[in-house]
């Protein structure tokens, strides 16, 4: 048994057999073979071996005239390993001794070679640790051939195991029968983390090499609660696992009782939930977790596909459907947000040297105002048919938001000479997502309809934090004292304003927060649909005078420890059988 702690992007329980997706999609299951068929995994095993060698010489051959002999050494070095009889002995004896398949044996035996190479000191030698998966891949094409499976074909539930999963691959999960995650890469607010989140199912990132730990057939215990995956547990904990299972499973069905209650406070305060959304059809999903409406369209997931940027007319129809989704309920759609982690580094020549710094969000579709200018129609088109509002992401200056909204005056001028009528009144606001806005925010409360903070950035920014990366998730800590302080300065001066604000962070759907955002004044909160009963439930329970209570004593510890501890023991209180 191997206990592996990351960070949680659902809570739950997830148990089943591991599928293992490798970075070009190869899974490897685990599978058995009759004695009898030994001999062909054998042979298939020695083909594969002779293939891959035949393929490498006649690479290094080619890189050799072309790039010369350094360049050509770094296939000499693959042959090396695959020539290496011990490695090839180690897979044949696997597959006599335990009567598995070729591409299962290879699998395992390789990702203990990789291991070995990460535990290595020597930094040069840790690098090597990507030719070895290169190696490995290069095998296991060449066992499977064309049989190799995708994840679309899984007929029986199974938790999926790989080191970083793509938008798209995220986005496809629900329509296969996954159950659970795990993945060496991610950060609590990075797009994955965010996208499986809607997904809903329990899984835990950021475990480094959870992908080399485990193999395709381990049974595998996600525990999305407490962060972490177990491999192969033993019966006690296995037993134990399968009742908090169920635990957890009534507590999702008496969640779904909430569903169509409203968010009101003990003393009568009512707070609009929003739902979060990344793909059109889950506008409805979030009305049927009890949503208020939409209060974060994240519309540049309509560009992460193989084609490139959608048309005016696809986006029209993109937001129509979450628009109809809504059901008449406002939906609030954020020009797309693209740069830092998603869209242009994959497009661009060079790439950006410090991409979350870089040309992203509103400094990416100010540069790139046709692009712009086509989404701004297609959402002028649509707001004619329901209750919209827009807003810019990452806007750092006045400037920069004045310049926005005169490219949507363009936009409009466009669709009036086209002859399009066009809602004049639709209400522009802006996300607050950096340290420069929360210090200007009274001058932007002057020109903006609203704001939604985003604290998912604002943390990153204000803690000099990447988001996305597993290895400085300890120090992206919303409870950190400079966090709060901004928030209170914020909200503060919005409700001095009174400019509509809201927050759509990931901290919107974690109970732990919401007495204190709460009692900071937000009435407003929009987050991943699936965290709107819980949130619902708690708000039912507290009063307004008590989450001003807790507010204020949460603003007034030094570390974001104490921050932590304080706000979990008045959560509990209030939810003491629920996960926090
Ligand atoms: C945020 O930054 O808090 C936010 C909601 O936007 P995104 O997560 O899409 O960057
Ligand atoms: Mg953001």
């Amino acid at each position: 048994m191997e206990i592996l702690r990351g960070i949680s992007v659902a809570p739950g329980v997830a148990i089943g057999h591991a599928v293992v997706l490798e970075a070009e999609d190869y899974r490897i299951p685990y599978r058995s073979v009759t004695p009898k068929n030994v001999p062909r995994e054998l042979s298939v095993l020695k083909a594969a071996f002779q293939k891959s060698i035949d393929e490498l010489h006649h690479q290094a051959a080619t890189v050799s005239t072309t790039l010369g002999h350094d360049a050509a050494n770094v296939f000499e070095w693959h042959i090396g390993v695959l020539s290496d009889e011990r490695l090839r002995s180690s897979i044949e004896q696997m597959i006599q001794k335990e009567n598995v398949s070729a591409a299962y044996a290879s699998s395992t035996v390789m990702r203990n070679y990789q291991r070995r190479f990460m535990e290595m000191s020597d930094p040069l030698l840790v690098e090597r640790i990507r030719d070895v998966q290169d190696i490995e891949r290069r095998l296991l094409r060449n066992i499977l051939g064309e049989t190799r499976e995708d994840l679309g074909h899984l007929t029986e539930p199974v938790i999926l195991v790989a080191h970083d999963l793509t938008p798209t691959q995220t986005a496809r999960l629900s329509a296969t029968k996954v159950i659970g995650v795990a993945l060496d890469a991610g950060a609590a607010t990075s797009h994955t983390a965010i996208l499986l989140r809607s997904w809903g199912r329990p899984g835990v990132i950021g475990l480094n090499d959870v992908s080399t730990r485990i193999s395709g057939g381990d049974t595998v215990v996600v525990d999305g609660t407490n962060q972490l995956v177990i491999a192969n547990p033993n019966e006690a904990t296995l037993a134990e696992y399968r009742g908090r299972e169920q635990a957890f499973q009534r507590h999702a069905d008496e969640l779904v009782g909430f569903r169509d209650l409203p968010a009101v406070t003990r003393d009568g305060h009512r707070i609009q939930l929003m739902s979060n959304i990344e793909f059109p059809r889950e506008a409805a999903i979030g009305v049927a977790k009890g949503s208020d409406g939409v209060g974060l369209y994240r519309t540049e997931f309509l560009f992460l596909r193989p084609e490139g940027a959608p048309s005016e007319d696809e986006q029209y129809e993109a937001y129509m459907e979450a628009i109809r989704g809504a059901g008449g309920r406002p939906v609030t759609i954020r020009t797309f947000d693209l740069g830092a982690d998603k869209y242009t580094q994959q497009r661009s020549y060079e790439q950006e040297r410090n991409p979350m710094l870089g040309l992203r969000s509103i400094r990416y579709s100010l540069q790139n105002l046709d692009m712009f200018k086509v989404q701004l129609r297609a959402i002028l088109r649509a707001a004619s048919h329901g209750n919209i509002r827009m807003m810019f992401p990452l806007i750092n200056s006045l400037m920069e938001f004045r310049q926005a909204k005169m490219a949507v005056h363009d936009a409009i001028e466009d669709l009036e000479e086209a002859g399009v009528h066009v809602r004049k009144d639709i209400p522009i606001g802006m996300m607050l997502e950096t340290p420069a806005a929360a210090l200007q925010v009274a001058e932007f409360c002057r020109e903006v309809s609203f704001i939604s903070i985003g604290t998912n950035d604002l943390i990153q920014y204000l803690l000099a934090v990447d988001r996305g990366n597993e290895r400085v998730s300890q120090f992206y800590e919303p409870s950190h004292p400079a966090v709060l302080r901004a928030l209170r300065e914020v909200i503060q001066e919005c409700t001095r304003c009174e400019v509509d604000c809201t927050l759509c962070g990931e901290m919107a759907g974690q109970p732990l927060y919401t007495m204190f955002l709460i009692g900071l004044g937000l009435r407003t909160l929009s987050m991943a649909p699936a965290n709107i009963p819980e949130i619902k439930k708690l708000i039912r329970l507290i009063t307004v005078a008590q989450a001003k209570r807790v507010a204020r004593r949460a603003l007034s510890f030094e570390t974001d420890r104490q921050v932590t501890n304080y706000l979990r023991d008045e959560t509990r209180k209030v939810l003491p059988e629920d996960p926090i």
